[in-house]
């Protein structure tokens, strides 16, 4: 069923072929590695198994119509596929690690977010996540609606009025950086937002107080950002009722 020539051996596929279902069967293996040490080869097990794998080859052949160089082929390409799916998974794996690493980080870095004040117009140092979480509450999006009824659409800074017929412009990739920045600017122009006229990062205690909100547009809430003004402390705190703040925030 095999010819040996100085130790080769050639695929003893003909005579496999069909037969694979014996080929398998343990006595079969044993008939084999019998023989093969009978003609006096070394490294039986590696010898046994490309039989076995030349038989499997045989009988997919058959049944496939493919030839056992594109079965090899094949074989290859789901190795490598294989390997291309582990790397996905190992990268996917390291990123995920790195986002836990950082989170940790910045846990240390910037504390647990709690605050420490007990009143309600102390000061703070509140991080930028934090702040980022605090926008998307329910309790923030409540207090800011209920403070829009009734109140006059303009910008508190330069009495700039959104134009009610104003449309965003649909997304183009092609347009130039010059056309972006007009773009933006006229949206940044035409929207109105919530503001805190003492920012939150430093008045966390102020952050539902309706005193302290105030319709700015886009173009001046960017450029207030953070910045506090000796003007604006007097006109907040003039009318926040200082209080002790009896819950203790924590995220
Ligand atoms: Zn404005």
């Amino acid at each position: 069923m095999y010819k040996c020539k100085s130790g080769q051996f050639n695929r003893p596929r003909n005579y496999l072929s069909g037969m694979v279902d014996i080929v398998k069967t343990d006595t079969y293996r044993q008939l084999l590695e019998k023989e093969l040490k009978l003609l006096g080869c070394s490294n039986l097990s590696k010898i046994v198994e490309s039989l076995l794998r030349n038989a499997e080859y045989a009988t997919l052949e058959e049944q496939s119509g493919l030839s056992a160089s594109d079965l090899r082929g094949a074989r290859r390409r789901t190795k490598k596929k294989a390997k291309r799916i582990l790397e996905a998974k190992q990268i996917k794996e390291n990123r995920r690690e790195r986002v836990e690493r950082n989170k940790r980080r910045n846990k240390t870095k910037f504390g647990t977010g709690i605050v420490s004040s007990t009143s309600n117009i102390t000061k703070t140092d509140i991080p930028q996540d934090q702040r980022d979480a605090f926008y998307k509450t329910q309790e923030w999006k409540d207090a800011r609606d209920e403070w829009k009824v009734g109140k006059d659409q303009v910008c508190a800074c330069c009495g700039r009025r959104p134009d009610p017929n104003y449309k965003k412009a649909p997304i183009d990739r092609n347009r130039s950086q010059e056309e972006k920045e007009f773009l933006y600017n006229e949206f940044n122009d035409n929207r109105l937002l919530v503001d805190h006229i003492l920012p939150i990062k430093t008045y966390w205690g102020l952050r539902l107080e309706k005193h302290n909100f105030q319709y700015l547009c886009g173009t001046c809430n960017k450029e207030k950002c953070n910045t506090i003004s000796y003007k604006d402390v007097k006109k907040v705190l003039g009318k926040v009722k200082p209080i002790e703040i009896l819950k203790v925030e924590s995220n």
